[in-house]
């Protein structure tokens, strides 16, 4: 026998038990963003790499070890997107959004791809949800993506959601805070693990993300950026604190969030959700302001996160869903079967959600499988016109007239 086809490592198939879940998170964010009028954008699955070595940078491990990245026929170097931001900054600056009314809002839904060791909540392709308010450097702009994705959590019901919030700084800032943290870690050298002292020249502030002790207990006592921060952003970020605690939107301040990506400035934030282990951030972000510069457009400052949705799934602890139908159209007789399509079809264009039997079973093989089907009702067409309709969870049955069944079927909804 041929060996069994298997998905690649990393990945997953969506079944249909699966999808009812995924649909009810995916169109509480298409509300939530329409509400707020941020309009949709969907960008390809690849980009040219060069991108993502221009935007989320060459030392973090995105670019180092986890992308995608492969030579097409033509000898182009194309990479699966890793991340939603930069390919939406790259949209913004290729059709000239900065024309536009600004800020621009967007957001996307859609699958991601990053080289990492699988484990629950974290995978080789996964689904993401973003927003992106781009062209406006306000406290406000913050506030209000920040709210976006509290209100989100809260809408689904996700369990012990908890908002971690921190600045960055301007990057003249964040570069000599580096400096600082780098001669830091150099004085503890011995006591940071191998992969942190390895970075401490590319990428010092990744030292805050190590899971070991010895290196956690290094940067209890670490410098902090959230300690040298300007006057302006200082103020910036006092702002934000201002509006999120007006809105009634609990958080803490955290240090130590860093963040994977070189494109943040000034606001960070991560939301986390209890019982996920390890993989506890269901989504984060923060502000980017030198990004679309970056990537050739204009000088526009702006704003974002990305939730992954898998996570708020695994932190919903969603169970499978099973199948439901309205109604089991079944035939007494073969001869009826042609007639059993027809009614099917007609109760489908009345909006409801109508199953037949496609293998000649006999009648009780046909209700059996409407009860496999989770269908509310069975219709039995018995020829000359006369059928029975069967609750199929009471087991009452009685004749009906085939024409009102549409009626009849949506009152019993
Ligand atoms: P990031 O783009 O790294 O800031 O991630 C944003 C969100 O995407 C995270 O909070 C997770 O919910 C989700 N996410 C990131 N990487 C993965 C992964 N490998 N598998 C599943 N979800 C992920």
């Amino acid at each position: 026998m041929s060996r069994k086809a298997q998905a690649p490592k990393g990945t997953f198939d969506i079944l249909p038990a699966d999808s009812r879940a995924r649909e009810r998170v995916e169109s509480a964010a298409a509300q939530v963003f329409a509400r707020a009028g941020f309009g949709r954008i969907e960008t390809p699955v690849f980009e040219d790499t060069d991108l993502f070595h221009r935007s989320v940078g060459e030392t973090t491990d995105i670019v180092q070890k986890e992308m995608f990245t492969f030579d097409d026929l033509g000898g182009r170097s194309i990479t699966l997107r890793p991340e939603g931001t930069a390919a939406v900054c790259r949209a913004y600056v290729e059709h000239g959004m900065h024309k536009l009314a600004q800020p621009v809002k967007l957001w996307y839904s859609g699958p991601f791809f990053r080289y990492e060791a699988p484990q629950a909540g974290r995978y080789r392709q996964f689904h993401q949800i973003g927003a992106e308010t781009i062209g406006s450097d306000d406290p406000l702009a913050d506030a209000e993506v920040i709210m976006l994705l509290s209100d989100l959590l809260a809408e689904l019901e996700v369990p012990g959601v908890k908002l971690h919030l921190a600045s960055l700084g301007s990057p003249d800032v964040r570069a000599e805070y580096r400096n600082e943290l780098r001669t830091y870690l150099r004085e503890h050298e011995d006591k940071v693990s191998g992969d942190v002292r390895a970075r401490i020249d590319t990428n010092p502030l990744r030292a805050f993300d190590a899971k070991d002790e010895p290196t956690k207990g290094v940067m209890a006592d670490a410098p902090k950026l959230i300690d040298r921060l300007s006057g302006e952003d200082l103020e910036h970020f006092g702002e934000v604190r201002g509006l999120l605690d007006a809105a009634g939107i609990g958080y803490e301040i955290d240090p130590t969030l860093v963040r994977g990506l070189d494109y943040y400035t000034r606001t960070v934030f991560a939301f986390t959700a209890e019982g996920l282990g390890a993989q506890s951030e269901i989504g984060g972000g923060g502000r980017y302001d030198g990004l679309i510069a970056e990537l050739g457009g204009p000088d526009t400052p702006a704003i974002g996160w990305a939730a992954g949705i898998e996570r708020i799934l695994l932190a919903l602890g969603e169970p499978e869903s099973a199948e439901r139908s309205d109604v089991f159209v079944a035939v007494a007789e073969p001869e009826q079967r042609a007639a059993a399509l027809a009614l099917a079809n007609e109760l489908r264009h009345a909006g409801l959600v109508a199953n037949l039997d496609l293998a000649g079973r006999s009648l009780k093989g046909q209700l059996k499988q409407a009860d496999r089907a989770g269908a509310r009702h069975t219709v039995i067409l018995e020829g000359d016109g006369r059928a029975t309709m069967r609750d199929m969870e009471s087991g009452d049955q009685r004749e009906v007239d085939v024409a009102r069944l549409p009626d009849e079927l949506a009152e019993a909804r």
